[in-house]
């Protein structure tokens, strides 16, 4: 990854560049931004840019075999520390194995994807992910070996909220007290639910979301149709990963979904709505995360249009159905009803059940419609 490859930000590439120049890198760095922003992405750019043999001005030369090496995420001084399942101390080694291939495939493939999209990769969608005590462990181990080429050694930490105070606690020793030329760089999309112990021991790299503009720009070079990378970046708020989410997946099915549901909840149709929970229950925490997401994006929009403003929509049949979906329930109905779905998500990031989970807020929408 190069900074070129990242739009816009150029304060901030700029602000990196020139710490190096100045002889000032931070031995701990926390890049932090939304899911979907470029955290990832400049973290990797920037650690190319501090190995790479052949800099330019202000940026890595993507060729050199550092480059090369740190674009396959194969380089030798760079560890990856990542949230994965959570295995016993013999096994650590096995998920270890299996995991860090598809991490690299992941980064890869889509360098802005979230959690999402790293589950669904690793294919263990109904597991609880986390960076374990062990993990730490393997951190420790990685910081006291040598260098294998004599440069910086760098450990790079995605998404270190999935850390618990124990592995945490673990670490801190070292991030305070480094040996030299060793750096850490770690990307968090959650930056308020880190530990003050984390935050306080490494410097902040806020990574801003990027212009609607440069959403769109990216994505008609990523070969999305220039009409449909316009509605996309709209609605993307910034973050480029959600873009690419928007413009690549068919909202027909999840749209059906969504308005079927609606009128079940309408109905107080409870048989309809228990099999919805039983099924939304069996779909698998991504699934069950975007099914809400979706929800959550079209009462957005429906609040929106009901305050009498026009909502950025993707098609034409999103902008009559939201139209008559929230000129039927009017802008006090559909604003609660958002409140509960974006509760209903937070629950079920704190491992709620799904199905109770789901349930609940169906009959509160009951409640709510027909109140
Ligand atoms: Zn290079």
């Amino acid at each position: 990854m190069q900074f070129s490859e990242i739009p816009g930000l150029s304060e901030l590439k700029k602000q990196l560049v020139s710490a190096h120049k100045r002889g000032k890198v931070a031995h701990a760095q926390l890049f932090a931004g939304r899911q979907g922003t470029a955290a990832l992405p400049m973290a990797l750019a920037y650690a190319s840019y501090l190995m790479c043999e052949n800099k330019t001005e202000a940026d890595s030369c993507g060729s050199c075999a550092n480059c090369v090496r740190i674009k396959k995420l194969v380089h030798p001084d760079i560890h990856l520390h990542f949230p994965k399942i959570s295995a016993a101390e013999s096994k650590y080694e096995k998920v270890m194995a299996e995991a860090i291939p598809r991490f690299r495939e992941f980064v890869m493939e889509t360098p802005f994807g979230d959690l999402e999209t790293w589950t669904k990769k690793y294919g263990q969608e109904n597991k609880n992910l986390l960076i374990s005590r062990q993990d730490s462990r393997q951190m420790l181990k990685n910081v006291s070996m040598r260098s294998v080429e004599g440069g910086y050694k760098i450990l790079l930490i995605w998404m270190p909220e999935f850390m618990n105070p124990s592995s945490a606690n673990a670490i801190l020793k070292i991030l305070e007290e480094p040996p030299e030329k060793t750096l850490y760089l770690l990307v968090s999309y959650s930056y308020d639910s880190l530990l003050a112990t984390i935050t306080s021991r490494t410097q902040l790299v806020n990574v801003s979301p990027n212009t609607e503009g440069e959403v769109k720009d990216y994505l008609i070079q990523k070969g999305m149709e220039s009409s449909k990378a316009d509605q996309a970046a709209k609605l993307a708020e910034g973050k480029i990963g959600l873009g690419l989410s928007i413009a690549n997946t068919g909202d027909s099915q999840e749209y059906e979904d969504f308005q079927q549901w609606m009128l079940e909840c309408w109905n107080k149709n409870l048989t309809g709505l228990v099999k919805r929970s039983e099924d939304f229950s069996k779909s698998g925490k991504a699934a069950q995360k975007s099914t809400l997401n979706f929800a959550i994006a079209l009462l957005r929009n429906a609040v929106v249009h009901a305050s009498g403003q026009t909502p950025p929509v993707q098609s034409e049949s999103e902008k009559s159905f939201i139209g008559k979906f929230s000129d039927k329930l009017g802008f006090e109905r559909l604003e609660k009803t958002y409140a509960l779905s974006n509760e209903a998500i937070i629950h079920l990031e704190r491992n709620s059940n799904p199905r109770i989970t789901h349930l609940n807020l169906s009959l509160d929408i009951i409640r709510v419609l027909n109140g």
